[in-house]
């Protein structure tokens, strides 16, 4: 098994930019593997969730979709693509905090009212909308 050892998160990200081209499969998913475990050694990860559901995944996931059914991602697509183009630029942002709702890291210029992170700020708003 070869691991890119010292992978760091912009390469990372690029790597997940770079995929949405690949028509391979297999390249593909041996990549999605070895960013994964890139995602697992972040300062910021919190767990599986925060992995699964990490812009990164979601490309890989999408282009995976995409070779195998044609089919796209339901969720939003451009905001995934923008993160991992963030990432691969600037890297992580700096941390500033905790979500009051579900502990999880806020990141510097991320901050949501009633200092939530992303997800359950956009969820509240949901509930708010329905
Ligand atoms: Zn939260």
């Amino acid at each position: 098994m070869s691991q890119e050892k010292g992978m760091t998160i912009q390469e990372a990200a690029q790597k997940a930019l770079v995929s949405q081209n690949s028509c391979n499969l297999s390249g593909v998913v041996k990549t999605f593997a070895e960013v994964t475990s890139v995602l697992w050694e972040q300062p910021d990860c919190d767990g599986t969730d925060w992995v699964n559901e990490h812009p990164i995944s979601i490309l890989f996931a999408t282009q995976v979709l995409w070779l195998t059914c044609k089919a796209i991602w339901p969720g939003d697509y451009g905001k995934a693509y923008a993160a991992c183009e963030m990432l691969r630029d600037e890297g992580t942002p700096e941390i500033t905090g905790r979500c009051s709702h579900c502990d999880k890291v806020i990141y510097e210029g991320d901050s949501f009212p009633q200092g939530m992170c992303v997800k359950c700020y956009v969820s509240y708003m949901d509930v708010r909308r329905y």
